[in-house]
């Protein structure tokens, strides 16, 4: 078969190859790419999945897109060396589990397609002989997933960004004590300023000497790896014909667009449930067709999910035959009928998502953080519409525990235990730089530190 092309959610960029969808990140016309199709995987393949290592797993449903420009052995050897670590599915009651995603060196779910996408761009760029510039906007996870995933890897230097208060101490320590090839900038303002910062300098004439890709869930190769947790988790828990429920606790869209791409590849999957923290735009637009961002972003308990416009929602809103541009326009509806029956979305509020920690730990003994007890909410609430009657669900987790020991101590009255990659942060000396919401000031700061290394 053909290798897989990939075209722009704009309609405007020439359609191109994944290295060429990698490199440049956001398509020149301003949108996001898509495979032109998607590959679907056999029922005995997916069968197989039930006995075999993540790795192996993660090879087998990216293959097909990286036809013609990996060969199979690099891909299968990127794959091992990106997925080292623990991907455990905890049961809770009946059929139901907790997908964990936090055991990579971030204890981030973001490690799955950083971890992945580093090996493959640097591949790329080594053999071009040229300097790439990462920049990438964070509200706390994709920065620190990033700059450890990149950190050390020749040809390329990445520049992340992130909101002064937005984050956590720890969030910030996995950023800011990497230095080496890891820049960080703090930036006295929210996400979305981070994230416009971002988007401008890539469309600047003036940086057009500069080689800048972007490590944001905009990314393709953000986007790919994430849908090979959904084929790993479903044949561990469920027959290779039997729809799952899960749950993907969502901020920008990227992780359950993984779960999109995951059934549009063939994996059977009962209604998609997509909770999210107060940044609402995604349930209210699901209810009233009516897409409205929200500007600037609610700042919630959960903050890797405090995202008032998700850029994949481009995405989604293209696989449902729509149109919606990068401002958040919406320029042809998509079809709201089967988005309804494919997904489900609610609003959950802090105030509920503590309660949630609260009552998870102690009905179940199942300890989350905020972003997990969001996921685990909003499929509650899901589930008062309509119960599992036996069926599988499987619930995302997308961040250690540990990283919120605050919360955690004042809600259940202990501070669960640090990962040792968390821990060893603590002693390390912090580096970064301090910049006010300036477009010019940006482009300043980055044309000056592009000479250095
Ligand atoms: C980034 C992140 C999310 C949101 O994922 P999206 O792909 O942006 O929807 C949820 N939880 C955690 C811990 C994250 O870091």
């Amino acid at each position: 078969m053909d290798p897989i092309r990939f075209t722009s959610t704009n309609g405007q960029a020439p359609v191109v190859d994944f290295r060429n969808a990698l490199l440049t990140g956001q398509a020149p016309d301003r949108g996001l790419y898509l495979p032109e199709r998607f590959p679907t995987l056999a029922t005995a393949e997916r069968a197989a999945f039930a006995a075999r290592p993540y790795p192996e797993i993660a090879f087998q449903v990216l293959r097909p897109y990286m036809q013609g420009v990996v060969t199979e052995e690099t891909l299968a050897a990127c794959c091992q060396a990106a997925y080292d670590f623990e991907v455990p599915l905890e049961p809770v009651y009946e059929g139901v589990r907790v997908l964990r995603l936090d055991r990579g060196p971030t204890a981030s779910f973001k490690d799955f397609a950083a971890r992945l996408m580093a090996r493959l761009m640097g591949l790329f760029v080594q053999a071009t002989g040229r300097t790439l510039t990462i920049l990438t906007a964070t509200s706390g996870d994709t920065g620190s997933a990033v700059a450890s995933a990149f950190h050390q890897v020749a040809g390329i230097r990445v520049l992340v960004l992130f909101p002064q208060r937005e984050v956590s101490e720890r969030q910030r320590r996995q950023m800011t004590t990497l230095r080496g090839n890891i820049r960080t900038l703090a930036v006295e303002g929210k996400f979305d300023d981070c994230q416009a910062l971002v988007k401008r300098a890539f469309a600047d004439p003036e940086l057009s000497h500069l080689t800048l890709s972007s490590a944001n869930s905009i990314n393709i190769g953000r986007l790919l790896p994430q849908a090979v947790y959904y084929f790993y988790a479903a044949a561990r828990v469920a027959a290779p014909d039997e729809p799952v429920f899960f749950a993907v606790p969502s901020g920008n869209f990227g992780n359950m667009m993984g779960a999109v791409v995951a059934r549009r590849m063939g994996l059977p999957m009962a209604r998609l449930v997509v909770p999210v923290n107060g940044n609402d735009e995604f349930p209210r637009f699901l209810a009233s067709r009516v897409y409205r961002k929200i500007e600037p972003s609610r700042a919630c308990l959960s903050n890797a999910m405090n995202v008032g416009h998700p850029s994949n929602l481009a995405r989604l809103v293209a696989l449902y035959g729509g149109y919606l541009d990068e401002t958040g326009a919406l320029h042809r509806a998509p079809d709201l009928a089967a988005m309804r029956r494919d997904l489900f979305s609610t609003s959950v509020s802090d105030e509920r998502t503590r309660e949630t920690i609260r009552s998870a730990w102690q009905s179940h003994r199942l300890l989350l953080e905020p972003h997990g007890a969001v996921g685990w909410r909003g499929f509650l609430d899901f589930l008062d519409a309509q119960p599992l009657a036996g069926r599988p669900g499987v619930v995302l987790e997308t961040a250690h525990p540990a990283k919120f020991p605050e919360e955690i101590q004042a809600l259940l009255g202990f501070t669960p235990e640090v990962p040792a990659a968390l821990a060893a942060l603590d002693n390390l000396a912090e580096d970064y730089d301090r910049l006010p919401v300036d477009y010019a000031e940006f482009r300043d700061y980055l044309l000056q530190t592009a000479s250095c290394r």
